[in-house]
């Protein structure tokens, strides 16, 4: 019979011999644009999470936004040997040498969350309906619109875009128009300054403080003697930025409310200032679900099953339509966000 001890030890041996064993299974290199949104550091600390649990090892890598230093990581990556790449791209459109090396070195891309154009060698693309993003903002705005301003039709209102280097932008821009185009066009909401379309209402590499800026230029361009009642913002970093200007002009304050601002990421600071009443919303996007079905697609590539898809239509990269999984958005505000992002455990409630 076993004592006590030896079977402890053979417990904790048959332990490290899976441990070993389960680290084999391959080595991940995972390029992350920044550190500087909260959203993708959640997306690096869940997938480094889920995939050593199944059995991986990770390189996990932030590149500050900046471009050349992405590109070296993920060169870097592909010296090292990893057997997979995930990346979550600066700018879509500069990585075709680079998964070129990666594919003649047998390494398997997969693009995350952000779609990476103009190569032949993304194998898959995991995200969210990014369309249906759009469309949850602008409705959402447009409910805050009706609730705030019941009585002030045509409702004034600017648009932000994100960033022109990031194909999520035009889908979030093109489903947030679906909703907004019939209602500027029957004169419902009135787009003040004249300003639509991505290449005018674009914010590069997501920057709030430029959005910041060209709040505080609309404002005292078009905005002096007529008061502005929401502003279409498609990710919270932009939406502190627009709201700080706000704030600096009087609004939310007096007699005049804080325009309807929309926003996406359910941010820490976003979530605090929803519940502030500033931000009217924010879009929920679950990025343990996004590095979940991540992981399986990886796991899948490697062990040789079929990563799981659910859309073979929508993303084309310019090369060819990436076999993509899409997630759901869920629409944050003042009404839902305790079930939403604190009782899902995305946030807790000391942080707020
Ligand atoms: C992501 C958004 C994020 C934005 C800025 C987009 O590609 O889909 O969730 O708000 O980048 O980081």
């Amino acid at each position: 019979m076993l004592t006590g001890l030896t079977a402890l030890a053979l417990g904790v041996s048959v332990l490290a011999a899976t441990a070993v064993q389960a680290a084999d299974k391959g080595l991940i290199g995972i390029a992350m644009p920044t550190k500087s949104s909260a959203r993708w550091i959640s997306d690096g600390e869940s997938m480094v999470k889920q995939f050593e649990a199944a059995g991986y090892e990770t390189d996990l890598q932030y590149a500050e936004d900046d471009i050349p230093n992405q590109l070296a990581q993920i060169e870097n990556m592909i010296t090292k040997g990893v057997d997979v790449l995930v990346i979550a791209a600066i700018d879509g459109t500069t990585l075709s040498n680079a998964l070129e090396n990666a594919h003649y070195a047998g390494i398997k891309t997969i693009a995350y969350d952000r779609l990476i154009r103009d190569s032949e060698y993304v194998d898959y693309y995991a995200t969210f309906d990014n369309f249906k993003v759009g469309v949850q903002q602008a409705t959402s705005l447009v409910e805050g619109l009706k609730a705030r301003f019941p009585d002030a039709k045509p409702w004034n209102v600017e648009l932000f875009g994100g960033s022109p280097d990031d194909n999520n932008a035009y889908f979030f821009y093109d489903g947030a128009m679906s909703v907004l185009q019939p209602l500027i066009d029957s004169g419902e909401i009135n787009i003040v300054s004249g300003q639509t379309g991505m290449d005018t209402v674009g914010t590069l590499r997501w920057d709030g403080a430029v959005a910041q800026a060209r709040m505080d230029n609309l404002l005292s361009a078009h905005y002096t003697d007529t008061q502005l009642h929401g502003a279409l913002a498609p990710y919270d970093g932009l939406s502190i930025g627009i709201l700080s200007s706000l704030k600096g002009v009087g609004y939310g304050s007096g007699d005049l409310p804080m325009p309807i601002v929309t926003g996406q990421d359910a941010e820490l600071q976003s979530i605090k200032s929803i519940i502030a009443g500033e931000q009217y919303s924010t879009i929920f996007k679950d990025t343990r679900e996004l590095a979940g079905v991540t992981v399986g697609m990886v796991d899948a590539l490697l062990q040789g099953g079929e990563p799981k898809i659910n859309d073979t239509s929508t993303y084309d990269n310019g090369v060819k339509v990436i076999p993509s999984y899409l997630l759901e958005p869920v629409p944050v505000d003042g009404s839902n966000y305790e079930k939403i992002v604190i009782e899902s455990g995305y946030h807790s409630k000391d942080d707020l």
